[in-house]
């Protein structure tokens, strides 16, 4: 059934979310509610669902059951019209899917106009301004080859911020990167939850979870075991599925 919730309610809302694929189910039964401004930090071990879970957030993956509301609309409802709830939803993975064929500003302009139907001049004032957030203003006509892989992934998140999204979702966005370029990242995304946007970020980078997020949710199995303050989740967890993983890391 459709629901319309008032806007006052959470950004994000999952509720008793399950996915499967065949016989493996991977999320059994997920709720979260995430305030508008609020940053999210998810971490739990490889496997556990967690990329599954923010595709299921935007709906890349169809949830088997369960509803997802973004923004008080619901995406489950299957009379929605689901291309314009995903305007309003960036998303940035690992890998940063850069046309390279196209310069900087271009892999900027092209989302804009195809599917925002903006023209050459506004969306390419949308994309100098956005090169401009992420310390990337010079780069505006190279190509993504003539990049580092930092540089790519903030080029990637510009293009993303060029779509106006409401919220961002971001997979691992810096698994991928050399060491020496995650912190760059790591700081543009920072601006960004200063400035107030909602944010789901998967990540291992425990330190930036700490400083940032308002909230860290630990995933295993496909559920989530703690959720809770960073304080709280990281620096003393009650499940021993929380410490085990944790000492993992260090
Ligand atoms: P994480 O991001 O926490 O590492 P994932 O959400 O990527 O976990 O994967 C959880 C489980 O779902 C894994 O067992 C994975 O093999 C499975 N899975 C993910 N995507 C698919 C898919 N498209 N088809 C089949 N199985 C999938
Ligand atoms: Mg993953």
């Amino acid at each position: 059934m459709s629901e319309q919730r008032p806007s006052a309610g959470p950004e994000i809302e999952v509720r008793g979310l399950h996915k499967s694929f065949g016989d493996n189910e991977v999320l059994r039964g997920i709720d979260l509610e995430i305030g508008q401004g609020e940053v999210v930090c998810v971490i739990g071990p490889s496997g556990s669902g967690k990329s599954t879970l923010l595709r299921c957030v935007n709906l890349l993956e169809e949830p088997t059951k369960g509803q997802v509301f973004v923004g008080g609309t619901e995406l489950t409802d299957p009379d929605v019209d689901i291309d314009a709830v995903r305007r309003r939803i960036g998303m940035v993975f690992q890998q940063f899917n850069l046309f390279p064929h196209l310069t900087v500003t271009e892999n900027l302009t092209l989302p804009q106009r195809r599917v925002l139907r903006r023209d050459k001049a506004a969306a390419a004032k949308v994309a100098a301004e956005n090169l401009e957030r992420v310390g990337l203003s010079e780069k505006a006509d190279a190509y993504p080859a003539s990049l580092s892989g930092g540089q790519q992934q903030r080029v990637a998140i510009a293009r993303s911020l060029s779509m106006g999204p409401e919220v961002m979702l971001f997979d691992e966005p810096t698994s991928a990167l050399d060491p020496e370029l995650v912190g760059d990242v790591l700081a543009v995304m920072r601006m960004l939850a200063d400035e107030g946007m909602t944010m789901i970020v998967v990540t291992h980078e425990m330190t930036f979870a700490r400083e940032v997020a308002d909230r860290v949710v630990f995933m295993d199995g496909g559920v989530i075991v703690e959720d809770g303050s960073p304080g709280q989740v990281i620096g003393a967890p009650r499940h021993e599925r929380t410490r085990h993983f944790l000492s993992r890391l260090l």
